[in-house]
């Protein structure tokens, strides 16, 4: 229903979406509707595997052979037939050997065993194998008192991958196993849709360029930092078109310069009450873009739209809240783009808070956290401290957001909270 309507038909028939009002918009439903105006990449190209990791494969990977290939032994130890299994001690001769890599040498004697080594083919005729550690050798002889199974410690041709069967999916974000899965159907090369390409600048009149002297009033420009630092984890191809005054012909011109090449632009600062104005003015005119107010904190202001045919978001200019934003709703959307259909999202895990937070109701959270263990070995979390959306530094000192619903009010000291575990994506 809603990828047939243009963003501003959205905007403007409340029939369609009764709750779409952009002065209250819940984290949840300003993730539908971005998802809902993605248009993924569609080109490829084809890669060598080994430089593929993190990529997007556009074609299935499927299996041409069984992995392994030929039933093998899991262990050191001596293969045979369970049939010749006898009550009480069972005595077999060892008739030769088998080597991982090598056939073994001779015909498989029935009533007899061969000593095998792990990963090397179970010779036809036998099906079992006992670990060296569990017979007593005795000359040419082996003797037990071990029942085993029939079949154990074989590892059978096909129990990691059937032949035939589909591997890896398209959508699926190649990852080290994965690199290592396809190594092992001897598959050298992929082909992934071609990487997203990401524009972002920074607008303000206050921004200094790092090498520069601060004026009075003056900052440096860090979100530029944060946002390269953000995308080069996720694998794109970035663009930085630096820091650009408050001034809306030069705007217009950085967004016309990254709407040509980019399938993304981000953009910082600018988008909220009193500075919209022009913003609003400038993006309906370049594009397609809705300005809402969304019910989170921080993070409260954001654009989203498209222009051109490159998806626009315009994030706030705190630097916490470039970064809730960012891994909120543009790194989801991200991944979409960049071809993956239903992107995991961010771990959510339940843990102990050991902060009192004071929290409103009516809106979503994203306090900065630590998590930790507690002396009786279980995760626990508090928080950073001042709260303050200038206060990037909260950012470095936590490994995870603690996420308080719309529903939560305050919390006790003791209460169980969301949180999101930075580690690994952030
Ligand atoms: P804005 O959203 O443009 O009203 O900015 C909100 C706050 O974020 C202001 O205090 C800005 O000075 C600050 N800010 C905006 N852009 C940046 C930036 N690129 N780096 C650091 N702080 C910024
Ligand atoms: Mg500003």
């Amino acid at each position: 229903m809603m990828t047939s309507k243009t963003l501003n038909e959205l905007a403007n028939t409340t029939s369609v979406c009764d709750d779409y009002d952009p002065n209250s918009m819940a984290v949840e439903q300003a993730r539908e509707y971005i998802k809902s105006f993605l248009t993924p990449i569609r080109e490829t190209e084809n890669l060598y595997l080994n430089t593929s990791l993190g990529r997007v494969l556009a074609v299935e990977i499927h299996a041409s052979h069984n992995v392994p290939n030929h039933d093998n032994s899991a262990m050191d130890g001596y293969a045979f037939n369970a049939v010749d299994l006898t009550e009480g001690t069972t005595r077999l001769k060892i008739t030769g050997a088998v080597f991982a890599g090598n056939d073994l040498t001779g015909n498989f004697a029935k009533g007899a065993c061969v000593r095998i080594m792990t990963g090397a083919a179970i010779p036809a005729g036998a099906d079992t194998v006992i670990a060296q550690e569990r017979v007593e050798v005795d000359g040419a002889f082996i003797q037990f008192t071990d029942k085993p199974n029939r079949g154990a410690n074989v590892r059978y041709a096909g129990e990691d991958l059937k032949a035939g069967q589909v591997v890896l999916n398209i959508g699926h974000q190649i990852s080290p196993a994965d690199l290592g899965l396809i190594a092992s159907l001897g598959i050298g090369e992929v082909t992934v849709y071609r990487k997203l390409r990401v524009s972002f600048f920074s607008t303000g009149d206050e921004l200094a360029s790092i090498g520069s002297a601060l004026k009075t009033g003056q900052i440096f420009d860090s979100n530029r930092y944060t946002l390269l630092g953000m995308l080069t984890r996720m694998n794109v191809e970035i663009q930085d078109l630096g820091a650009i005054p408050d001034n809306p012909a030069l705007i217009e011109a950085a967004l016309i310069k990254a709407a040509e090449n980019s399938d993304v632009i981000l953009t910082s600062g600018g988008v909220s009450v009193g500075e919209a104005d022009y913003m609003k003015q400038l993006l309906q005119k370049l594009g397609q873009v809705l300005f809402w107010k969304i019910a989170m904190k921080p993070g409260r202001p954001l654009a989203f739209g498209k222009i051109g045919n490159a998806h626009y978001f315009g994030l706030p200019g705190n630097p916490v809240a470039v970064m809730v934003t960012f891994y909120q709703f543009v790194r989801q959307a991200m991944l979409v783009l960049m071809g993956q259909p239903n992107p995991a999202s961010i771990p959510m895990l339940n843990v102990v808070c050991t902060s009192g937070i004071r929290k409103l109701k009516g809106r979503t959270e994203f306090q900065r956290g630590i998590l930790s263990i507690s002396e009786h070995g279980d995760w626990q979390v508090k928080t950073t401290g001042n709260q303050s959306s200038g206060v990037l530094s909260s950012m470095s000192q936590a490994n995870c957001f603690i996420v308080l619903d719309e529903d939560v009010g305050n919390v006790e000291v003791g209460t169980t909270v969301k949180v999101q575990v930075f580690n690994g994506v952030i």
